[in-house]
């Protein structure tokens, strides 16, 4: 599936979870990340047919999992269910899980960017938002939708800068 649908389901688990930041971050590597070995997948294919196929749209955006390598493959449980025991709730393996079983319903039955996959991107971003505001209310119940988000793109600016004091 899109990556932009792996972030919204990843970022809807974490907070029904309540992860702490730290497991909030493997959760992102295992239910989002992993999308990166298509990169190793581009290059190896590359490598076998050449570069005019990369050109191709259709080939690009093929559901197939051409692009798939050693993160998509049950291979990879070796790797993850060893770290699932270093983790609360299992986090690598739950979001791997989440993550294969995705790309497995869009490859065996949805195709690219189903509409089912659209009401699911829609309805986990809804979902997110209802969340987040309603934990914002609990901590200021003063705040307006527009303080709540600013609050969020406090707490964005903040992941990738020095403080983080705004994040909720
Ligand atoms: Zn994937």
């Amino acid at each position: 599936m899109l990556t932009v649908t792996h972030i919204a389901v990843s970022l809807l688990l974490i907070q029904l979870l309540s992860l702490d930041r730290n497991n909030a971050f493997i959760a992102m590597v295992f239910g989002v990340f992993i999308d990166l070995d298509h990169l190793i997948g581009l290059g190896s294919y590359a490598q076998a047919n050449g570069l005019r196929p990369l050109a191709d749209w259709s080939t690009l955006t093929n559901p197939g999992g051409q692009w798939k390598s050693l993160f998509h493959s049950p291979m990879a449980l070796g790797a993850v269910v060893p770290m699932s025991f270093a983790t609360v709730m299992a986090v690598p393996l739950v979001f791997w899980a989440v993550h294969v079983s995705m790309d497995y319903a869009e490859e065996t039955f949805l195709g690219n960017f189903s509409s089912i996959e659209a009401m699911l991107l829609v309805l986990c971003s809804f979902a997110l938002v209802v969340i987040r505001y309603s934990k914002y209310i609990e901590s200021y119940s003063l705040g307006s939708l527009g303080d709540y988000i600013m609050c969020e793109f406090k707490g964005l600016r903040s992941m990738f800068g020095s403080s983080n004091k705004n994040a909720l």
